[in-house]
């Protein structure tokens, strides 16, 4: 196994989508984010993980897509909550997810690494 190539990551979604097909990882500074929505303050995130990204995910980021990699996850996450598709609640999760991805490209760094499902 060539162990500067790939990242091994045994389990785990993808970071933007949830999609289960990861295929790449991202190196990534410290990124903190407290999410809420309605009344439910969904878990802060404060890492500095590699982030892992599907195919779909990865393609949005190699072409600094921000505005499809945006509105692909806040529509993702909607349907994930089981949310009505209303523009007063498209408003808040694209600000929550804005606000994730915000961390995501200010602390993004270095070219990104094929992964191995190990
Ligand atoms: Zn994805």
């Amino acid at each position: 196994m060539n162990a500067t190539a790939t990242a091994t990551i045994k389990d785990g979604v993808c970071d933007f989508c949830t999609d289960p097909n990861i295929v790449w990882s991202y190196g990534c500074g410290p990124v903190a984010v407290m999410l809420q929505m309605d009344d439910e303050v969904l878990p802060g995130i404060s890492t500095d993980e590699p982030w892992a990204a599907c195919p779909t995910c990865a393609a949005l980021i190699e072409a600094d897509d921000r505005a499809g990699l945006l509105t692909r996850c806040a529509d993702i996450m909607r349907l994930h909550h089981g949310l009505a598709d209303r523009a007063d609640i498209n408003h808040v999760i694209r600000l929550s997810v804005q606000a994730l991805h915000d961390g995501f490209w200010m602390a993004k760094r270095g070219p990104r690494t094929a992964v191995r499902r190990g």
